[in-house]
């Protein structure tokens, strides 16, 4: 039913568009054309001017045939990551790279493509289904930014797929909730090689403060790092401040917020063993920081509807879903917050955020086939 040379079209123009978040105008209309031509109802919300971007995301909603049911949300984003200047996607045996100095843009255009397709034989073969809103996100690489200003008046489903994540024949019904961390530390600058008494190394804080902290993998479900570490002006003097920034996530709530607290009291222990009497001055060694959720937590329980129809939808096919836990926040963790139950699907992804990143026509036509057979069974 799959028609693979359709979809290996299909992927081809959407990756010979470039797309980098906030730069989603061009693809973002022809999205909009195409799914009109296949019978949606297509709006963009505003999220666009809020974020200062070329597009909002688009929700493209096609009305029921012949099912009384649900609503049905598929999510999808439409930005990628760079380098994404001219990319001309290359397919050889089967598979699509990009010509080597560019990203494919994969993530998540085959996403895209395979509900395109599924929409197609759905349509093509008549296939009773229920009311079904695909939402189009952008800038889904640059914190989860479309999605966190959707207009969610414009949608009416309560659950859903997210075609966004690397393999096939998986799906991921948990992700940690992550914070972002920003921390400042405060000593006192003097001329190292005149007064270095009278001075107090912001570095030398620092740097006592991260080794005293537990980072890396936590435990199984938990994660941090301090990523970058700016300070500092001259050879010359003991330097005054400097800037973390790290994060920490975790798929249990108590433990995200144990380890931000760990992180933070190594940096004021450190900077209270540093504070002392200069010239008779009391010096004070200062940390300030500022701690935002990244994205929450999902987990959708494995016997909940959603998951079970997945599951069903793959056995129709004689294939075994593997559910997994993820890793990392995308546009389900969002959904999952706003009450619209979302599992992540695999796209065939391969090799994603990187210049050698992949995909296979073939891999693509399964993961088409499963979206067939859950819309046909939602
Ligand atoms: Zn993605």
């Amino acid at each position: 039913m799959v028609n693979r040379e359709r979809i290996a079209a299909e992927f081809s123009r959407m990756a010979s568009i470039s797309s980098p978040a906030f730069g989603e105008g061009q693809i973002s209309r022809y999205l909009q054309q195409r799914l009109q031509e296949l019978g949606a109802t297509v709006v963009m919300d505003d999220a666009g001017e809020r974020i200062g971007g070329e597009s909002g995301n688009l929700i493209a909603s096609f009305p029921a045939n012949g099912k009384d049911s649900e609503p049905l949300l598929v999510s999808v984003h439409m930005d990628t990551v760079g380098p994404a200047e001219d990319v001309q996607p290359v397919l050889r045996d089967g598979v699509f790279t990009s010509a080597g100095d560019t990203i494919l843009g994969a993530d998540d255009k085959a996403g895209i493509a395979e509900i395109i397709e599924a929409l197609e034989v759905v349509r093509e073969q008549n296939i009773p289904h229920g009311p079904l809103e695909l939402v189009i996100a952008v800038c889904e690489e640059v914190g989860l930014l479309g999605i966190k200003h959707l207009d969610r008046s414009k949608v009416k489903a309560r659950r859903g797929v997210a075609l966004d994540t690397s393999g096939v024949d998986w799906l991921i019904n948990t992700a940690p909730a992550a914070n972002k961390m920003r921390f400042t530390i405060v000593g006192r600058e003097s001329h190292a090689g005149i007064a270095p008494e009278q001075g107090i190394s912001a570095i030398a804080v620092a740097a006592k403060g991260v080794a005293a902290m537990r980072l890396g993998r936590i435990d199984h479900e938990t994660t941090a790092n301090i990523g970058t570490f700016n300070g500092g002006e001259a050879t010359n003097i003991v330097p005054r401040q400097v800037v973390l920034k790290g994060e920490a996530r975790s798929h249990d709530p108590a433990k995200l917020a144990a380890q931000t607290e760990h992180m933070i009291a190594c940096l004021e222990q450190a900077a209270r063993d540093a504070s002392r009497r200069i010239d008779g001055e009391e010096v004070e060694v200062t940390v300030s920081q500022e701690v935002v959720s990244d994205y929450p937590r999902m987990a959708v329980a494995a016997d909940t509807a959603i998951v079970q129809l997945v599951q069903q939808a793959a056995a129709g096919l004689e294939r075994i879903l593997e559910i997994r836990n993820g890793g990392g926040g995308s546009d389900a963790n969002i959904l999952n917050s706003y009450g619209i139950e979302t599992v992540i699907l695999g796209t065939g992804m391969c090799k994603v955020h990187s210049v050698e990143e992949s995909v296979s026509v073939a891999d693509m036509a399964r993961v088409a086939e499963l979206l067939i057979e859950i819309i046909r069974l939602a």
